[in-house]
């Protein structure tokens, strides 16, 4: 049986591997193609040209990074290198809750520190040649100061809290996790931009101007207040522009980018915002929240129930059965099922979006969407032609020629 799960384990993870070489693979040969004629006005010949070579360079990075990835599992796995870290954990501490703490720390620090020249070639090579990186060696390292303190805190946190209630209640702990984390995933959507957000950013309230008049006419026809409005320094980390929203109810708020300021015309400016509330008045957030209950609920059930078997950690090469070892199995053992139901959330995804920009579009911004658009796509090097099969596993968003003519038509 142990010899069986194993072989699924591994089966699954080459699977993966071979399904996201072969998309990336069909999103290449698919770059090349000629434009339609929509698209044509977007690069001239030799900004196409750049961002062709970008698309190129971090295509071949991905394939490096993935496989490095990839290998490294699987040599954990065929060497019993996780039977190896819960023997050494083991022999420092025996506790049902420290023990599995220790285990994913230093499965996690150990990928972290791996990762670690990846980001820099990303960051300080990659960005840094296209124009893209205004991070600073500085402020690289204190980003990653700041994100081991939120992981040590809020990840370390909640997983002794789950851990815990496992030690109490085994039969029922498939109830009490999925209730926590609810309760925290509310949390961190309505509190994300208060608590989360300025220990990276600084987000100011809209300042007095021409932006702020034009929108203040949108919010009047919209009843969408103003106070909710923040723009966040992002030219601090990268020259590429965006925006969003995010939280819920009386805590949610549309946050823009200072670096749209100097991409984009007012008008553009204010059609990106009439997206962005179209969000919040197709109440996106709280579909998803809610979409997010069955879903993780299943998942627990599930998790639950492998968190009693014996064999998983025998399959991964351990003598005796424990928490972490059949948590690490049971995430790979998922990951088909999370495959296809993050590719679901990404289609309710993407039909979000066209919603979004049909409520902009019905406010009489559709034009000036359109162009917006268009200068995000060109400021950031986008890629104009993905593979359909591509985006519809990845794609949060339709492309923008698929927006764009959604967007004329309504
Ligand atoms: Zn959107």
């Amino acid at each position: 049986m142990a010899q069986l799960l194993f072989t699924i384990i591994i089966v699954i993870l080459i699977a993966d591997f071979m399904l996201e070489r072969y998309l990336a693979f069909l999103n290449i040969k698919q770059s090349g193609k000629e434009l339609p004629l929509l698209l044509r006005d977007i690069y001239d010949t030799e900004k196409y040209a750049k961002q062709q070579e970008y698309f190129r360079t971090n295509s071949r990075f991905g394939m490096l990074t993935s496989s490095f990835s990839f290998v490294i599992i699987l040599l954990m796995l065929i060497f019993n290198g996780f039977a190896w870290v819960d023997g050494l954990v083991q022999q420092q501490v025996q506790s049902p809750i420290w023990t599995p703490v220790l285990f994913f720390g230093i499965l996690y620090f150990a990928n972290d520190i791996l990762s670690i020249p990846f980001d820099l070639y990303d960051t300080f090579v990659i960005e840094q040649k296209f124009g893209f990186n205004k991070v600073t060696p500085k402020l690289f390292v204190l980003d990653k100061l700041k994100g081991y303190a939120m992981t040590l805190i809020l990840g370390g946190g909640i997983l002794v809290l789950i851990i815990w209630i496992y030690t109490l209640t085994p039969t029922y702990f498939w109830l009490w996790a999925w209730l926590v984390v609810t309760g925290f995933s509310l949390f961190m959507t309505m509190f994300y931009s208060q608590i989360i957000v300025p220990l990276f950013n600084k987000q100011t309230p809209l300042g007095e101007g021409e932006l702020r008049t034009e929108i203040e006419k949108f919010a009047l026809k919209s009843d969408f207040k103003l106070d909710n409005i923040f723009v966040i320094d992002g030219s601090k980390r990268s020259t590429k522009a965006n925006a969003y929203f995010s939280g819920l109810g009386s805590k949610k708020r549309i946050v823009l980018y200072d670096t749209l300021m100097d991409k984009m015309t007012v008008e553009e400016i204010v059609a990106v915002l009439a997206h962005e509330v179209g969000h919040y008045k197709h109440k996106h957030t709280l579909i998803n929240f809610l979409i997010s209950l069955p879903y993780t609920l299943v998942l627990f059930f599930a998790f639950g129930f492998i968190l009693q078997s014996d064999v998983l950690a025998q399959a991964l090469g351990a003598n005796e059965a424990s928490f972490h070892l059949n948590a690490l199995a049971f995430s790979i053992l998922y990951s088909p099922i999370s495959l296809v139901l993050d590719t679901a959330m990404h289609v309710l995804s993407r039909k979000f979006e066209y919603q979004a920009d049909a409520f902009a579009a019905k406010y009489g911004y559709g034009s000036q969407l359109e162009s917006g658009l268009k200068k995000l796509t060109a400021t950031s090097l986008g890629n104009l032609m993905p593979h359909p099969l591509y985006v519809f596993f990845h794609y949060s968003h339709p492309t923008l020629f698929q927006r764009i003519t959604a967007i004329s038509n309504s």
